[in-house]
């Protein structure tokens, strides 16, 4: 190693001028700095000595793809990546066809290096700006990225590594649920026995995005646009400092579409079925009243899972009704509401609807104030499956939906509701899906994945 410091250092100004600046350099930082790019030097110089050395061996020359006469060398042509560590440059043989057809140009060398043929950054570069997109805007990914390997990247080339594995990750997902609705299930994931033993929570909210107005043209006013998210976790216990025992999230699995609930469903089944949906001891559905996200439990899971109705949800409709019905303003309601809320949440919801009832029948009730009780009455009649508290409660199950809809909340908040942020459509969901493979520990098997199939630049 001595050896190679030495030659280097008299061959290549650059480690010249990042050796003295080692020298130089009075503060840790500095110091520290100044090793880094020392260090990145001599990776590119090891790394361009090895290429140099390979490239001189025979070259195994494969027949023309178009008509089959062998290939001829036609010299030593200079090929540069950009990587981890900066530019990194080598020569090698590039292939032409003996009987002169017009094919790209053959160069078995990169191909064994499993480089694509107008690939101009490596693959460990790419996927370390995708990382970093899944969380930061591009503009800052390419500065951290410049930062890391002492050479500029672009927002732009930041954003295409995305679309690129987006879009592998959008495909993947395409051929699984197109292997679904052909009546092939999924593999469960493999659990921890103590995960496996817990209480599986579905659920699913909406969140609003700005897009960019039809035609992904940057002017004209911002078009909202609800993306489904759901959200798939074991319910495991977790120990404050304090010594509270606290409900948590654990394992946590989300999946999200550009779309409303009919394109979420198989979505969310595929991914219950990996979660286990079949085989958990206990599964749960929590949601808030909205209509649509009752009506997926009702088509897909209402055989597998319990569905519970939020309990603070179901208590704010009944103040609601206590209102109405006996004037919010009057200690009677507030008295009313209180007793009502403890029947709920301990085992008598039908003792609250039938109080509901009588009030429909009293005479001289307002015909508006009727209305209002009329559609509590409803709402908690049409979920009277899913608002027995206290059974709940004795099995262990959450009575709130907020754990769920904050982690569907989290998924999109965090990266795409940023200021003045609009998203096309493309550019929005293959960063989504990227997002998705981060959060939900499929990333680096996509990355690999995709270095192997698709064309890079
Ligand atoms: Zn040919």
């Amino acid at each position: 190693m001595l050896c190679l410091n030495d030659s280097i250092r008299h061959d290549d100004p650059g480690v010249q001028r990042s050796l003295r600046a080692l020298e130089e350099a009075l503060t840790l930082t500095e110091l520290l700095l100044a090793a880094w790019a020392f260090a990145r030097v001599v990776a590119i110089q090891v790394v361009e000595a090895v290429l140099a050395e390979r490239a001189r061996h025979p070259t195994f020359w494969p027949p023309c793809p178009s008509c089959g006469a062998s290939l001829w060398s036609k010299g030593f042509v200079q090929r540069q990546v950009t990587s981890l560590c900066g530019p990194i440059r080598w020569r090698r043989r590039v292939g032409r066809c003996s009987q002169g057809c017009d094919i790209e140009q053959v160069v078995p060398f990169d191909e064994d290096l499993g480089l694509q043929p107008y690939q101009r950054s490596s693959d460990e570069l790419q996927s370390l700006g995708c990382a970093l997109a899944v969380f930061v805007p591009f503009t800052i990914a390419a500065k951290l990225l410049g930062w890391y390997s002492g050479d500029s990247v672009s927002p732009r080339a930041v954003w295409c590594w995305v679309q690129r594995a987006g879009r592998q990750a959008m495909d993947t997902l395409q051929g699984q649920l197109d292997a679904v609705s052909t009546g092939y299930l999924p593999t469960p994931e493999p659990l921890e026995a103590e995960l496996a033993a817990a209480p599986l929570v579905l659920g699913a909210d909406g969140v609003m995005v700005p897009f960019r107005p039809q035609g992904g043209q940057p002017e004209g006013k911002t078009k909202w646009r609800e993306i489904k998210v759901g959200v798939l976790a074991r319910l495991g216990q977790h120990r404050t400092r304090t010594g509270t025992v606290v409900t948590r999230l654990a394992h946590r699995r989300l999946v999200a579409v550009l779309g409303d609930i009919d394109v979420l469903k198989p979505r969310l089944w595929l991914e219950a079925v990996r979660q286990g949906i079949m085989s958990a001891p206990q599964v749960v559905w929590l949601s808030d009243g909205a209509r649509g996200l009752w009506r997926l439990f009702d088509e897909r899971f209402t055989a597998h899972a319990t569905g519970v109705l939020d309990f603070y949800h179901a208590a704010q409709n009944l103040w609601k009704g206590a209102a109405a019905w006996l004037d919010g303003r009057t200690t009677h309601a507030r008295r009313w509401f209180g007793w009502a809320r403890h029947r709920l949440r301990h085992g008598n919801p039908d003792g609250v609807l039938a109080d509901l009832a009588d009030a429909l029948e009293l005479e001289g009730l307002p015909d508006t104030a009727r209305d209002t009780v009329l559609k509590v009455h409803t709402y908690l009649d049409r979920h009277r499956d899913h608002i027995d508290y206290k059974t709940y409660k004795e099995l262990g199950l959450p009575i709130g939906s907020g754990m769920v809809e904050s982690a569907c909340k989290w998924l999109i908040q965090q990266r795409f509701k940023g200021v003045g942020m609009r998203w096309s459509e493309e550019g929005f969901n293959h960063l989504l899906h990227l997002r998705l493979a981060w959060v939900n520990g499929s990333f680096e098997a996509l990355l690999q994945v995709q270095s192997q199939v698709s064309p890079n630049t």
